[in-house]
């Protein structure tokens, strides 16, 4: 088929799948007996076209997630730059203690905290900065040894640290449940955890499983391809 897309059909399909979205994000809040306002939709924008971009700019949402520090600078730093203004970037992808300066200059929110190089050179860089992100925890849920993240069992100690020695504050956990797997009791355990150690934002859910996180108690999820159109890595 011809590719007959114009910036006009981009900007009604965005609308429309982020519509459905948010009705499917009610309809999971209403199911749990939760308000619809408890949970933050963050659109995962890495690897997306700008003119998908645009148009969700367009429908008028703030909140944006990025997997790499160097592809968000060019988005929301370069072309996007004139309307970073108002919105909220977060970085879902694992950071490198080397970029962690880049990161708290660029973004309102790391969810990826997951080791202690890094609770140094966010401590340091929040000396020299005058603004610093709000901060999530990764949890490795299903304990992978491919995937970053604290391990649950270490997560008191982790945050405990944290908190003790490097003066930084968590404000929620985040989680990515292994790909094979039903994701609930990864969500389920994200959320006792948090209780456990006193935290009340969960970042949890993803395009296929967004619905199941808000019903274990989400206050984020993340989504991407749901919302965007699938992703064109070639
Ligand atoms: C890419 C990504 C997402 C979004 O994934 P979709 O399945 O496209 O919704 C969410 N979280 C993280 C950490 C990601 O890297």
């Amino acid at each position: 088929m011809p590719d007959t897309t114009t910036p006009d059909t981009i900007t009604s399909d965005i609308k429309s799948k982020r519509e459905e979205i948010l009705n499917r994000m009610a309809e999971a809040a209403r199911r749990a007996e939760r308000s619809a306002d408890e949970t933050a939709l963050v659109a995962i924008s890495k690897v997306q076209p700008d003119a998908r971009i645009a148009a969700m700019l367009e429908t008028g949402q703030k909140v944006f997630g990025e997997n790499r520090v160097q592809e968000a600078q060019t988005r929301w730093g370069k072309t996007f730059a004139s309307q970073r203004d108002g919105l909220e970037l977060r970085l879902v992808g694992p950071l490198q203690s080397n970029k962690t300066q880049d990161a708290v200059d660029l973004f309102d929110v790391i969810e990826t905290v997951d080791r202690e190089k890094l609770l140094k050179t966010l401590a340091k860089a929040r000396e020299a900065s005058e603004t610093f992100p709000r901060l999530f925890v990764q949890v490795n849920t299903g304990e992978e040894s491919q995937k970053s993240g604290v391990a649950p069992k270490d997560v008191l100690g982790f945050i405990k640290k944290m908190r003790e020695e490097y003066k930084l504050t968590p404000e929620g956990l985040m989680c990515i449940p292994p790909l094979k797997e039903a994701p609930s009791p990864h969500f389920w355990l994200l959320n006792k955890l948090a209780a456990k150690v006193g935290v009340d934002k969960l970042s949890m859910g993803m395009s296929a499983d967004f619905e199941t996180a808000i019903e274990m108690g989400a206050t984020s999820v993340r989504v991407g391809s749901a919302l965007f159109g699938e992703r064109d890595y070639s």
